[in-house]
């Protein structure tokens, strides 16, 4: 038997959303900007789609823009941002140093056209401090982009706390929920955030499908120039079978979010209470609430996270050394960095990510297999101690 724990990297298609995406390919192939019939069917397979995106953040739909991921999402969010609030002259944009590379890239990128850009710590657990902003806040501030849930450890951000904070001084307020979407509820008001980003195949939908929502009123400018789609706000004949199976994925992980969330948190904790029981030399990385339900990550001394990863493919069993872009490299995790743990513990850690497929004997499987992995590995590194 073949065990995924990657769910933060990708998720398998949930069977609804795979009907939605044959359904447009097969049956509505009109272009949704035509007025005739064709055109219409496929527009309103989109407003079907926007409405049900829309329902799982507490968004309304016109606030939603569909673009072709989270990466395009945040793009969206900080470059739009950018380039709407240059006139005000406002030139600094804040994140923290834990965010995903579509965010502290995207930065880089602002902070070489003269942007100021100032990343927020995060504390042992891989939690960024109200405080912290307060201090780096000031009025010239144009935008401050913290992630809701973190995609390596899964603890989730004080967002409603921090942008609060972001408003008070006049500064639009972006979150990347491309990890907490579907797995913990969302609501746009509550959180109190002016742009969010969140990717469908995170939560069994397509990939190359996601949405950026923009509170009524937000000024963001369109980075994708061209045609009058999704109300001039980004360009380009929309992917109309994808948005069907994102608002199908919507819609399934709406319904099942209650009795999911508690069944994997349910999974996750037996798996790494077992593990820190069993295995000597290890610890989970960040807090531990709160936290994703699904995600755990945990450091085994005198293991190279790499040789672990490739050790549990052999048995058949599928995890991570962090986020999807940066494993195949031995980079350590910039998230368990900016925590401040020592070299090697960014170095001997692995994320584990549950998701809809995953059992009770799955879990126990991976127990069973992993005191010997661990032990085999550290005899053959020669770090048995
Ligand atoms: N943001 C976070 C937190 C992610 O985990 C990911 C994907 O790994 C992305 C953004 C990028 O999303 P996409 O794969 O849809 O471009």
């Amino acid at each position: 038997m073949r065990i995924y724990f990657d769910h933060n990297a990708t998720t398998p298609v949930d069977s609804a959303a795979v009907e939605a995406v044959t359904r447009v390919l097969t049956g509505s192939f009109g272009n949704a900007s035509s007025v005739h019939h064709f055109g219409q069917q496929a527009k309103a397979v989109i407003d079907d789609a926007r409405t049900a995106v829309a329902t799982l953040i507490g968004a309304e739909p016109s606030e939603i823009v569909f673009t072709s991921g989270g990466t395009e999402a945040d793009n969206f969010a900080l470059r739009g941002v950018a380039e709407a609030m240059e006139p005000t002259g406002r030139k600094h944009l804040i994140a923290s140093t834990i965010e995903h590379e579509a965010i502290l890239t995207t930065l880089k990128a602002l902070a070489r056209r003269g942007w100021k850009v100032t990343l927020l710590p995060v504390d042992a657990t891989g939690v960024v401090s109200p405080d912290a902003l307060r201090s780096a806040i000031d009025d010239s501030t144009a935008l401050v982009s913290i992630m809701h849930a973190n995609n390596e450890i899964g603890t989730v951000q004080p967002i409603a706390a921090l942008a609060r904070i972001a408003r008070e001084r006049g500064a639009v307020f972006h979150t990347d929920a491309v990890q907490s979407a579907g797995k913990i509820p969302i609501d746009v008001r509550t959180l109190g955030v002016d742009l969010l980003s969140i990717s469908a195949h995170k939560f069994y939908g397509p990939k190359g499908i996601g949405a950026l929502w923009i509170r009524r009123g937000t000024r963001v400018a369109s980075i994708l120039t061209g045609g009058k789609h999704e109300r001039n706000r980004r360009a380009g004949t929309e992917n109309v079978p994808a948005i069907a199976g994102f608002g199908a994925a919507a819609q399934v992980a709406l319904k099942k979010l209650p009795s999911e969330s508690r069944r994997l948190a349910a999974l996750r904790d037996r798996l790494e209470t077992s593990i820190l029981e069993n295995i000597r030399g290890t610890a989970v990385n960040g807090t531990r609430d709160p936290r994703v339900p699904n995600t755990t990550n945990i450091s085994f001394e005198n293991i190279e996270a790499e040789s672990l990863l490739i050790a549990l493919d052999l048995e058949g069993i599928a995890v991570s050394t962090g986020s999807a872009c940066s494993s195949g490299t031995l980079e350590p995790s910039h998230v368990l960095r900016a925590m401040g743990l020592p070299t090697h513990r960014t170095q001997n850690s692995i994320r584990i990510s549950l998701g809809a497929g995953n059992t009770d004997a799955e879990v126990d499987e991976f127990l069973r297999k992993m005191p010997a992995v661990v032990e085999k590995l550290r005899t053959v590194t020669g770090m048995r101690r």
